[in-house]
This record gives C-alpha cells, structure tokens and sequence, in this order.
C-alpha cells in the first residue's frame, strides 16, 4: 500500500518528559505506517529551547504563520525548581505564551466524548468548546490598598495633553482599588478567532459578557463582537447553517447546564479561566481534553491541554511501564492533519485522520483504556492497559477497519 503523501509542511513541535516519549510512539506505531509525514520539526525541549535562548520557540511559532498549521507536544514551563533540574540559563517563559504572542490566538479547549464515560451534568450529549479571551482585565490589571479618606479618579491623558477624568470613589476610610484595561485590537482578534473557528467547527458560537453592569467596558466587547459579526461572517454563518448567540454570562451559565452541548462559548478571560475548569471536570478527565489555538487570520495550532506528565515520566525513567493517557495528544495529530488536509484539499488524509480518531473511540468503547480512565467507565468493567499496549490495541482496530 503506498503511503498518503502530504503536500504543505506542517509544523511539528516536539516537548518534553512523558509526553515526549508518547509523541514519538504515536508517530512510529500509527502514523507513520500510513503517512509519508511531511513535517517541519522543532525541538522545544527544554535543553534546546535553553541552547537556543528559546528563538526555537520563536521559529516555530514563525513557522506555523508561513505553512497556517501546526502540531505541538506539552513543553515544561521552567520555574526554579526546573533551573536546578537542568541547569538552565534563564527562566524562560512559557512557550504557549511567546506563541500565542507571535500568533495572536485564542485557545479553544473542547472534550473528547465516548459513551460509556459519561459527563457529570447528564443531558451533555456533545462537547462544549470553551473560548478564552486571553489578553487582558484583571490578569494584567494594577491594584491599590489605599489606607484612609480620600478621593479615588480615573485619569486618561492623551499623547496631545488633553485629559478624561472620572470620579471612582469618593473615600470616607480606608478600602481597595482595582484597574484594568482592554484593547480593541486584541477584543478584535478574539472576535475574528472565534467566528473562524465556528465556522472550521460548523458549531454554533455563544458569547456571554457583564453588559447589563459594565456598560462601556463589557459593552465594548459585546459591541465589537456584534459589528464584526455582521460586517465578515453573516453570510458564511447562514450559509453554514451555525449562528452566533449573545447573551448575559449569567444567563449563559443557566443555558450550557440545561444544554445538550455542541456548541462554542467564547468567554472574557476570568470567566473563560474559571469555566474551563468547570467544563473539562464536568466532562471527565484532562487527558481527554483538546486545545487548538487559532490566530485571526486563521492559523491553527493543536496540542493536548495536559502537561508533560512529570509523575510518570519520572517513572518511566525508573524503567517501569507507565499507563499514560495518549488520547489528546493523538487527536491533536489528527486535528492538525485534517486542518492540513483541509487547505490543501488533500482528501486521502482527511479520511485517514478521522479514521484513526474512530479507531481510537472505538477503542475506548469497546472497554480498552488507560489507568485513568478505567475508573470512569460506567456498565462495563474496563481494561486497563499499559501505553504501548493502548496505542497497539488502536492500531490493531485501525487494520481491522
Ligand atoms: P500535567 O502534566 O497535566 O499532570 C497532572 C496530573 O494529571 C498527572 O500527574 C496525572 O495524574 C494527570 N494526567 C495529566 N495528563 C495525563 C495523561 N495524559 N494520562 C494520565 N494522567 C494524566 O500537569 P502538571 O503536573 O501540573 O505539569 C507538569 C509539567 O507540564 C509542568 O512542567 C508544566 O509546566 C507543564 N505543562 C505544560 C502544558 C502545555 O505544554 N500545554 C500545560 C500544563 C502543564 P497522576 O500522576 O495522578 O496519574
Ligand atoms: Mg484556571
């Protein structure tokens, strides 16, 4: 059989520890077999991001802008226990954030689903995709105790000299003060990201702010929203079938517990930080989540939303057998190479990426797993395996498909 050829690069970016030794497993035991892998390879090991000053980091990232997709391994975010561990340079910093810096992304993290694990809110029949504003608010906001009476303002002076001022609290002793800013720019990136990647998902996108109480801030980002939605995506939305759903982020929280699931919900950043962790708990487990981090001109990274597994690797090392959850990490394979396929209308790929997702649920639901899933199965008793022995029974329902 000859192999499925590809025809853009696509930019692959290896990382570290268990999820290091995963990466090339699934390459070896599912992908390479059948796909003459066309691939872009960057090193962001923690040693070479640190030989390199980290620009590999930066090159992949510049890499994924020149070919539009990328693939990525979990990397470690060096922190000082890590210096001491390999004896690094310089704390680097993470290497999602100086990506999705070069990238101007927004991440989407969404669930893979199999029946015999069910979520915990029990009429989610499909993933819920949460959309993270990653810029801003009170992330990069400046913070002031102030000790007795006095008077707190807002202050905006403009590079021609002329001010706007308003009044925040009038102080009659002692309390606290917040600030915070927002770009269009960056609302505006966030928008396009989001409007892109329901229509690559065919999925309806919801968009939930504070509006009704933050008139002009929170209205900003409904506003911004609202016009770009109707001067660029409209009609591809219609045509797609999908729609675009405003609502107040109370009233959305109301509205994804009854839901059925299916749909994408773009959140400001603190409600997108605490509503992912709700959704991906809700849904099981974080080796079953996915994340791809799509750029306004629609560039696509996909990774695993779990780290590098350090635990594990730690006993792979001590050469145990380690039964290590590979499931999002293949899917971000998959995902990567059918959005290649996708913009090079390369169809024998598609149809291999998807069917090698089947073979993985199939996998799942005929009762074979890893260690952490095993206690989630609910009807049968399932077996669990070792990670190579999980990645070969996949193969093996690959062939038989
Ligand atoms: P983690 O690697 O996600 O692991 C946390 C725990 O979750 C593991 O110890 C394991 O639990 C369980 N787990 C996660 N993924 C699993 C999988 N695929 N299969 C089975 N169990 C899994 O998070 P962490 O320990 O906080 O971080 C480790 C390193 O990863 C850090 O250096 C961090 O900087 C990095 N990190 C990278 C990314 C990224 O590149 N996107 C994201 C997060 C963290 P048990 O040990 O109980 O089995
Ligand atoms: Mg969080």
């Amino acid at each position: 059989m000859d192999k499925i050829k590809m025809i853009t690069p696509l930019v692959e970016i290896d990382g570290d520890e268990m999820t290091r030794i995963i990466w090339a497993q699934i390459k070896q035991i599912l992908l390479e077999p059948f796909v003459e892998l066309n691939t872009e390879y960057y090193d962001l090991g923690l040693l070479n991001r640190d030989q390199t000053d980290d620009q590999v980091t930066v090159d992949a990232a510049n890499a994924i802008k020149k070919y539009g997709v990328g693939v990525k391994c979990a990397t470690i975010t060096p922190n000082a226990q890590r210096m001491d561990e390999y004896h690094l340079k310089k704390m680097w910093k993470s290497p999602n954030g100086t990506i999705r810096a070069v990238l101007d992304g927004t991440v989407f993290r969404s669930p893979i689903l199999i029946d015999k694990i069910k979520p915990v809110v029990k009429n989610w029949e499909k993933p819920i995709t949460i959309a993270r504003h990653a810029y801003g608010d009170v992330y990069r906001d400046v913070e002031m105790r102030i000790e007795g009476e006095g008077k707190a303002e807002l202050l905006f002076t403009a590079k021609d000299g002329t001010t706007q001022r308003a009044l925040i609290y009038d102080f009659e002793g002692p309390g606290v003060l917040q600030g915070m800013h927002n770009k269009d720019k960056s609302i505006e990136s966030f928008a396009h990201s989001c409007f892109q990647y329901a229509l690559s998902a065919k999925q309806d996108l919801w968009f939930s702010t504070k509006d009704t109480i933050s008139k002009t801030y929170d209205g900003e980002f409904k506003a911004i929203f609202e016009r770009i939605y109707n001067e660029t995506y409209k009609d591809s939305f219609e045509k797609a079938g999908i729609t675009y759903f405003y609502t107040l982020i109370d009233d959305a929280v109301a509205r994804v517990i009854r839901s059925k699931g299916g749909f994408i919900w773009a959140c400001k950043n603190y409600d997108g930080d605490v509503m992912s962790d709700m959704i991906s708990t809700a849904f099981g487990s974080l080796a079953m989540m996915t994340s791809v981090l799509v750029s306004p001109d629609g560039n696509y990274e996909y990774e695993a939303a779990h780290g590098t597994v350090t635990r594990h690797y730690y006993r792979y090392l001590k050469g145990e057998e380690t039964s290590t959850n590979p499931v999002a990490t293949i899917f971000a394979w998959t995902g990567a190479l059918k959005k290649n396929g996708e913009k090079d209308h390369n169809q024998e790929l598609i149809q291999f990426s998807e069917k090698l997702e089947k073979a993985v649920l199939t996998t799942l639901e005929n009762g074979f797993c890893t260690k952490d899933l095993s206690a989630l199965y609910e009807g049968t008793e399932p077996t669990a395996l070792t990670t190579t022995a999980f990645l070969e029974k996949v193969r093996e329902t690959f062939d038989a498909a």
